[in-house]
């Protein structure tokens, strides 16, 4: 290096050496013709040596020059000496001159190897550069130079490439648009042009890159050509690419949201969901499939891409039959790229029919069962990325969300509605009060209360609306409510249009979710309508208490002042009144009766002249109802009156009792305040005074009947009594006649016989058959007596009875009956006969009464059969009057003794009287007797406590009945 550079220095003053020694030799040669021209020669050899050597050389050529000028051109020619002045400036100008230019010359030197080595450095750096493709372009666009990012990024060596035009770099369509030639255009006017956009390398790969493009030129601003700077950006621009698509993603959700937000209609909203989704995630296909109630089917609600006319009715089965079935299924996204590689499900009609080959679907979720799918589907081929899988589940999201909130409203909606038409359908006031007492929210019923509009009555409370009592008696009770927290059930008054209203009101506190009171519900029922109805049922109850206290009090039989104070009672707790009464004219005597109550100090039971309390005339000509509304205003007062208004009284109010249109009293009622009856008052005191009228009227005449009957009474004891006194002594005369007849009799019977039997000789036929008659005559008239005595001993006689054996009393009477062999009659005696009570002779006496009927009245070329049975338990067949019998005496069980015959019958008519004495059907000839057999059954039989009686069927036979009480309970 030291070498180089000593020979370059030896080199370089060489040539001062040389270039000064010719300077010489020209000067001295030309110097005797042109002097002139000497300093310029050497002048010359400086710079030529400081031009190609250096300052040094320069320098050396200055000095050397110096040298030759001073010896042979300035004086003294050929000395080094200089004696003149001009000689001097001349050689100092040279001198300097030249030193100043060898050393400009130095530094243009330095400049120029500096710039040199610099260049070398920038290309070097340029041709080391990876990360840049970095070229220069002649005018045409050819490629002049390469570096090894250029290799690098596009693939081609430097060899490969220099010498073609750069638009092999660029993609067909920036070609057909004929970009690169623009691009130069753009460079060359403007200076320079970037942009960023899509390469082509060697392979024919693209990449993304970032392009400078700058012209070059020369100084004087002639264009040489373009220098190109490219960076491959294609990982940049992917994030990017991916960053604007998550920001495209995010907006179209925060759309979504808004519009499912901004309360738009669910068909809208899905309508707009899929023509966004289609558009963000540039697909061409957008569904939206709802699962149906019966779960196998989803049914197309909204959709683009598909038929328009699909959308609503298209639909799609679930399960492994469809990509949105599998979705289901699968609980999660699902991404197909080409649906005819599919192998998990088959893809729908839908899908094929539409050509669509890929798509993500995922699930809308609802409250179990999912709500459906949204299916994004392309008939491209391409791939989706997990951004986009998010992207569509967060619409589906937001889907679910809006359906689910579009179904609550729906719901909420309904339930409003339905509190709506509840409260407006309800004539019940109802109404939200706050904490404050103002109305938060009611109902028409309860906005007529104020009489007011609802939203005028919102938001102010029951001070600004209501009278300030009535305000301050429910708040009051709002206030109690909200405080103790229990509702209550209340009775409020409301001044409604003039008149007061009461108001049924139940109350409820009114809490917020966490229980705090934040105001009332309230329910208020006009009850004024009932109230008034309660009022008026009372009074009409009271009224017909009244009046049934009046009826009662008759029926009972009561008194007239009974029932003048019963009515009273009741009239007064209907009425007001301070006093009343009940008066009684007895117009004969001119008395007055005051039955109840008290008029002109004159009370009950007292008896005053009527002209004590009214002037005659006055009471005669008064109207049924009188009503003074007040005794002050009188001009003219009865003395009642007067006595009354001093007692206070001011109201009057008198009812005639009317019987008949006769007057027979006053009804009276007294109040101490003026006006005091009003119209409903007068009709109950006249409805009163009629009926008590009648009951008083009633009563007199019940009175007057119960004296009749007592009189009458008191003449049938008397006159029975004298009847049985009679009766008495003609039963004690008869049995004293019959008694004593028959001692004349017995004596008249001897005497006949006596004359039969001593005399008979002497008389002839016709003598002796008047005696036969009258011993028979005798005999009969004795049976006959015999009969009488009987009878008469039957009801005289004291009966003690016994227990007797039916059997036995019967098979007793057989044995007596006299005609039973001379009839050939037969007796059947069915067994069991149970034991009966009665009197022995009595009850044999009877038996042979009406066996021998029985066996009596059958006609003579007849067979007389007679049945005898007892009937046990059997009562109260022959009537009424069995039954009374049975009842009285029911203690213990009777039996029927039956006689049966097959005799002649009786007439129904004469059924009855056949068992009276002496009452007989037939003549003496042809059924001999004395008429008092059947009077002597029933008077024995009713004297052991029993009851005769018979069923006959004229010709056919007759059924005697014996009634007995009997010792045998029925078995
Ligand atoms: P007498 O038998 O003495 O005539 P009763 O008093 O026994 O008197 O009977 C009164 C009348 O009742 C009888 O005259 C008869 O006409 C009628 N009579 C009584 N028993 C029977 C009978 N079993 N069948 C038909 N008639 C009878």
């Amino acid at each position: 290096m030291h070498n180089a550079n000593s020979s370059w220095q030896l080199r370089n003053y060489s040539i001062a050496v040389l270039a000064s020694a010719i300077a010489l030799l020209f000067s001295l040669l030309i110097s005797p013709l042109l002097e002139s021209v000497t300093f310029s020669m050497f002048f010359t050899a400086v710079v030529l040596s400081s031009w190609y050597g250096d300052r040094g050389s320069g320098a050396l050529a200055t000095f050397l020059c110096s040298l030759a000028i001073a010896y042979f051109f300035l004086p003294p020619i050929y000395s080094l000496s200089v004696m003149t002045l001009d000689g001097t400036i001349r050689l100092g100008l040279f001198v300097s001159i030249s030193l100043l230019t060898s050393e400009l010359n130095a530094a243009r030197k330095r400049a120029e190897s500096k710039l040199q080595e610099s260049e070398n450095r920038y290309r070097e750096m340029v041709e080391a550069v990876q990360d840049y493709a970095i070229y220069r372009l002649d005018l045409q666009g050819r490629i002049v130079t390469w570096n090894t990012g250029a290799e690098r990024i596009e693939g081609y060596t430097a060899k490969e490439i220099l010498g073609e035009h750069f638009s092999c770099f660029y993609i067909a369509s920036d070609l057909e648009r004929g970009h690169p030639a623009h691009s130069l255009q753009i460079a060359a006017s403007q200076g320079k042009f970037a942009e960023e956009g899509w390469r082509v390398r060697k392979d024919g790969s693209q990449f993304w890159a970032s392009v400078l493009l700058t012209a070059i030129r020369d100084k004087q601003g002639s264009l040489l050509g373009f220098s190109k700077v490219l960076r491959e950006m294609t990982a940049h621009k992917q994030a990017e690419e991916e960053l604007r698509v998550r920001a495209r993603q995010q907006k179209a959700i925060a759309q979504l949201g808004q519009l499912a937000l901004s309360g738009i209609n669910l068909t809208a909203l899905m309508d707009e969901t899929v023509t966004l989704v289609a558009q963000t995630l540039n697909m061409e296909y957008c569904k939206i499939l709802e699962l149906l109630p019966q779960r196998d089917i989803l049914l197309l609600r909204a959709g683009i891409g598909w038929q328009p006319e699909l959308v609503g009715r298209a639909t799609v089965s679930t399960g492994t039959n469809s990509q949105a079935g599998y979705t289901l299924l699968f609980n999660q996204p699902v991404v197909v790229t080409d649906i005819n590689k599919e192998t998990r499900f088959r893809g729908s009609s839908l899908l094929f029919n539409h050509g669509a080959i890929g798509g993500i679907s995922v699930i809308i979720n609802g409250h179990n069962p999912p709500w459906g799918v949204l299916g994004a589907h392309t008939s491209r081929q391409r791939t989706f990325s997990q951004n986009d899988i998010n992207f569509l589940q967060g619409v589906a999201n937001i889907l679910a969300e809006a359906i689910d909130r579009s179904e609550s409203t729906q719901a909420l909606q309904e339930s409003y509605n339905l509190l709506q038409s509840v409260l407006e359908g309800t004539n019940d006031a109802v109404f939200v009060k706050d904490r404050q007492g103002r109305y938060q929210l009611l109902n028409t019923a309860a906005a007529r209360i104020f009489g007011n509009a609802k939203d005028q009555i919102v938001g102010k409370d029951d001070t600004q609306l209501l009278p300030i009592d009535i305000a301050a008696a429910i708040r009051e009770t709002d206030r109690r409510i909200m405080t103790r927290g229990r509702a209550e059930v209340v009775e409020e008054l409301v001044r409604e249009a003039g008149s007061l209203h009461t108001y049924l009101s139940t109350k409820d506190p009114y809490r917020d979710a966490r229980g705090n009171i934040i105001g009332l519900i309230g329910i208020a029922r006009d009850i004024t309508e009932r109230k008034r109805a309660e009022a008026a049922l009372f009074r009409s109850n009271q009224r017909l208490e009244t009046l049934q206290a009046i009826d009662r009090a008759i029926l009972r039989a009561e008194s007239p002042e009974q029932i003048a104070q019963a009515a009273l009672e009741r009239l007064t707790s209907v009425i007001t009144c301070q006093h009343a009464a009940v008066i009684l004219f007895n117009f004969n005597t001119g008395e007055a009766q005051i039955l109840a109550g008290q008029i002109a100090l004159n009370f009950a039971k007292s008896v005053v002249p009527i002209t004590a309390l009214t002037p005659l005339e006055t009471v005669k000509q008064r109207e049924p109802t009188l009503y003074i509304e007040d005794i002050a205003s009188l001009s003219s007062r009865t003395p009642a009156l007067e006595r009354q208004l001093q007692e206070g009284s001011r109201s009057f109010l008198a009812v005639a009792l009317l019987v008949e249109d006769n007057l027979i009293g006053d009804l009276t009622l007294f109040a101490n305040r003026p006006a005091a009856f009003s119209p409903e008052d007068q009709a109950i005191a006249s409805e009163i005074a009629t009926q008590l009228a009648i009951a008083i009227q009633q009563s007199r005449l019940r009175e007057q009947l119960q004296n009749y009957a007592n009189q009458l009474e008191q003449r049938v004891t008397e006159r029975t009594a004298a009847l049985v006194e009679a009766n008495n002594e003609l039963e004690a005369f008869g049995y004293s006649v019959s008694h004593d007849l028959r001692a004349p009799l017995r004596s008249m019977q001897g005497l006949a016989q006596a004359l039969q039997e001593d005399y008979s000789d002497l008389l002839d036929s016709d003598g002796q058959e008047y005696i036969e008659r009258i011993i028979a005559s005798a005999e009969r008239m004795d049976g006959l007596i015999q009969d009488l005595l009987n009878y008469s001993r039957l009801s005289r006689a004291e009966m003690k009875l016994r227990i007797l054996n039916l059997t036995e009393i019967v098979t007793e009477a057989t044995s007596q009956l006299e005609t039973l062999r001379s009839r050939q009659a037969q007796i059947t005696i069915e067994q069991p006969l149970p034991e009966v009570i009665g009197h022995r002779t009595t009850l044999i006496q009877v038996l042979v009464n009406l066996l021998s009927n029985a066996i009596k009245f059958v006609p003579t070329n007849k067979q007389p059969q007679v049945r005898v049975w007892a009937e046990v338990g059997r009562a109260g067949g022959a009537g009424e009057a069995g039954g009374e019998l049975l009842t009285q005496h029911s203690v213990l069980p009777r039996i029927r003794l039956w006689v049966e015959d097959n005799g002649i019958g009786i007439a129904p008519e004469h059924q009855e009287r056949i068992f009276n004495v002496f009452e007989r059907l037939h003549g003496e000839e042809s059924y001999p007797g004395s008429g008092i057999g059947l009077a002597i059954v029933r008077k024995g039989v009713e004297r052991m406590g029993g009851q005769v009686g018979v069923e006959s069927v004229i010709g056919q036979g007759s059924r005697f009945w014996i009634e007995l009480r009997t010792a045998t309970m029925k078995t």
